[in-house]
């Protein structure tokens, strides 16, 4: 943890811990017999799959939303995300009195629109990509002061996802590895950050999928780069750090021990194993922990290993495909 000081520093997650405690579930983390005997080690779970809106999107949005000024919380927030990011800010916005947007493309279906609107968000649609959607925000910002809220890239968002990893040493003080799904990066960073701090020793291992992996690469380049953006069952974990990367890029350079890339067939056996031995619906993203296990890809040094569970939003249809072992699907998914 040496060379420059870090964008977010260790006080900032327990400020945040604090100022969002009566906003945000804190969720169990219970052991799992079925991995723990696997691994040889207790594998603790973290269920924050439960976490309201579905994943721990929540706790970054809040900790941003509550970090604004009163003029600021006024003008409302704006974000490009139809995914758990945009859930998490339109819940959060809502639930402060003020009011966030989020746009989106043509190309979004219909049910996320309306899951958006459901929330409370006000939707405003153009173009046909998520950048005609990003432009949009920027034009929200400018022109009617509304203030943008990122869904990685942002100290105080780090900061909320970063207080997952103060419950972990809490719940599990004895903890030696933990596992953390891996995108644009705040998840790990803040969590790595927590943990880290509390306990110096403990390992934290980014995990995410083999195609798309754009932190990796980035880490890999020695600076931000783009990769190609293919479906995968871990939908939420898709897109990139961004090319101007200010907050993620530095803590997880600093901060991660490693990373693991999983295949679609691995993802979907971590999906299989956390409903039928844990009896847990979680989405692709949410069950990259398990499934690294699964795949023999973590050592966990024979010490105790913890693992997020970080979201449920998945469709039902596509879930019950997975379960049943369809594997047509992970061709599609490929495709
Ligand atoms: C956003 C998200 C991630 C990845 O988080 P980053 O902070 O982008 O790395 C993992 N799992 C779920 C369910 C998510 O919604």
């Amino acid at each position: 943890m040496a060379g420059s000081p870090l964008p977010v520093a260790y006080g900032d997650i327990e400020a945040a811990a604090r100022r969002i405690s009566a906003h945000v579930l804190r969720t169990p983390l219970v052991l799992s017999p079925s991995l723990s005997e696997l691994s040889g080690v207790p594998v603790g779970l973290k269920l924050e799959h439960h976490q309201t809106t579905g994943s721990f999107k929540l706790r970054g949005a809040c900790n941003a939303l509550l970090s604004m000024s009163p003029d600021e919380r006024k003008r409302g927030v704006v974000a490009a995300s139809t995914g758990n990011h945009g859930r998490a800010l339109a819940h959060a916005a809502k639930a402060e009195g003020t009011i966030a947007t989020i746009c989106m493309s043509h190309l979004v279906p219909d049910n996320k629109v309306a899951e958006i609107r459901r929330l409370g968000a006000r939707v405003h649609i153009t173009g046909a990509s998520q950048d005609d959607a990003q432009r949009e925000v920027e034009r929200l910002v400018e022109q009617d002061g509304l203030v943008m809220v990122p869904p990685f890239d942002n100290p105080a968002v780090v900061a909320g996802q970063g207080t997952l990893g103060l419950e972990i040493v809490d719940s599990m003080p004895e903890v030696g590895t933990v596992l953390v799904p891996l995108s644009g990066g705040g998840l790990a960073s803040g969590v790595a950050l927590a943990v880290k701090t509390r306990r110096p020793g403990v390992r934290v291992i980014g995990i995410t999928m083999e195609r798309g992996a754009a932190m990796r690469a980035s880490l890999d380049a020695g600076r931000p780069v783009e990769v190609p953006e293919v479906p995968s069952l871990a939908d939420s974990l898709g897109g990139g750090i961004g090319l101007a990367n200010r907050v993620t890029f530095a803590m997880c350079h600093a901060l991660l021990d490693d990373i693991v890339l999983l295949s679609e067939a691995e993802i979907a056996a971590g999906m299989r194993h956390a409903y039928a031995q844990e009896r847990e619906i979680v989405e692709g993203a949410g069950a990259v922990g398990i499934a690294a296990l699964l795949a023999g890809k973590i050592d966990t040094h024979g010490r105790p290993l913890a693992l997020i569970l970080s979201g449920r939003n998945v469709d039902m249809g596509l879930h019950r495909r997975v379960v049943n072992g369809e594997t047509d699907l992970l061709r599609e998914n490929a495709a």
